[in-house]
């Protein structure tokens, strides 16, 4: 047994355990076991500095979940947008492909609750139908392995499902969605990167929610990785007490290119049954991001996005920068507030903007348009990359 398996076998995950080690009450602890299982391995334990700090509240069960039984248990329709089991297809040209239900922690706030966790393994034969369907629809180009958490499997379960995938023509890259690197860093081992960086082009997104996740493991793991070819991403949830603080998130990002991580997305927390405690504001992230954009590396900000409810993915917000636009001009104010004038120059898109030629018809006097000749190519401002 490898390392990172053993460590996973030493969880906190009974009743009694939660009960001794978090003080929590038996009844509660127990009936928060049979709503969503717990699982913290030694590794992300050692995080936790005191009581009700921002890693603790990641993984360790509290009876606030009980509280919102009436919410969705799938708010984003995933399993709507199942055609077939494993595979959730929402968006034209990539896929999910779940390929397993365990992970290396199980996270308070997971949006997926209603599917991880549970005991039941996914074979190669199990996943039949899912290899179909990546094979029979060849507008799918980008394949994000997911669960769950795909490096949970061994190492030749995983090379088996990529060397499949890497048979299939049309599929030109393969992403891992994994939080691994953050929460058992010890997953990262020469043998597996060596195995992934033969399936190229791969790309990983991980999961770092606060600047305490990264310590000397988790960024060896990352830089492990790169090292690998492997370009990663970070897909962090804005969660009460966690990380609702533009200055936590600041010291996040920074850090993780550090350790050659991209922040990618910052979601929304969604409203999820049994994670609602950790719901923040709409304003509360569009601050985090004023507060990153224009005053940190522009590589060191994420798209900030909503995962629409009902299925409808993923929807970017930006802070408001456009303070006026019309045909001829756009005024726009910058991250220190000064107010600034750009001139919105005609083309195909806005025959009426700065520069339109206009001659007077003699006869009846009313305008007519010349044919349109843009004066020089004119770039349509871009306001924020989304
Ligand atoms: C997030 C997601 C993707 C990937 O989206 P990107 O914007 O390409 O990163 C694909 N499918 C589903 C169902 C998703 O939720
Ligand atoms: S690792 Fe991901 S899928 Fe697993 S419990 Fe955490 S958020 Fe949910």
């Amino acid at each position: 047994m490898e390392l990172w398996q053993q460590m996973i076998r030493d969880s906190v995950h009974t009743v009694d355990q939660l009960v001794e080690k978090f003080g929590l009450d038996h009844k509660v602890a127990q009936e928060l076991d049979g709503f969503f299982q717990a699982r913290i391995n030694p590794y992300y334990l050692s995080l936790i500095r005191y009581p009700g700090d921002p890693i603790w509240l990641q993984c360790v069960p509290d009876k606030k979940e009980l509280e919102d039984f009436d919410a969705e248990e799938d708010p984003l329709m995933e399993d709507a947008m199942s055609p077939v089991p494993n595979i959730t297809h929402r968006y034209p040209d990539r896929a999910l492909f779940l390929v397993t239900s365990q992970c290396g922690i199980y996270c308070r706030f997971c949006t997926r609750k209603r599917k991880v966790g549970d005991h039941e393994k996914i074979s190669m034969k199990g996943l039949e139908s899912a290899f179909k369907y990546l094979e029979e629809h060849t507008e799918i180009r980008d394949v994000i392995l997911s669960g769950g958490d795909p490096l949970m499997l061994t190492d030749a379960m995983l090379e088996k499902i990529l060397q499949r995938l890497r048979q299939i023509p049309h599929i030109e890259i393969i992403r891992l969605g994994s939080k691994m690197p953050c929460v058992l860093p010890q997953r990262i081992t020469p043998k597996l990167v060596n195995m992934l960086k033969k399936y190229h082009p791969i790309y990983c997104n991980t999961h770092f929610n606060h600047p305490w996740e990264i310590t000397p493991e988790s960024s060896k793991a990352c830089q492990m990785m790169a090292d690998a070819g492997i370009p990663m991403g970070n897909q962090m949830v804005i969660m009460k007490g966690v990380n609702d603080d533009p200055a936590v998130v600041k010291e996040l990002v920074q850090k993780l290119l550090k350790i050659r991580v991209r922040p990618y997305y910052m979601y929304m927390a969604d409203e999820t049954k049994g994670a609602n405690h950790f719901r923040t504001s709409v304003e509360t992230g569009l601050k985090i991001l004023e507060a990153l954009r224009g005053h940190t590396s522009g590589l060191a900000v994420p798209h900030f996005v909503i995962d629409a409810p009902g299925g409808g993915g993923k929807i970017p917000l930006v802070p408001n920068y456009v303070l006026h636009h019309d045909e001829e001009k756009i005024i726009l104010r910058n991250y220190q507030n000064k107010i600034y004038t750009y001139k919105n120059y005609a083309d195909k898109n806005n025959p009426e903007g700065f520069g339109t030629k206009v001659k007077k018809n003699g006869k009846n006097g009313k305008i007519k348009k010349e044919e349109f000749k843009p004066r020089r190519i004119v770039k349509v401002p871009v306001l924020e990359e989304v």
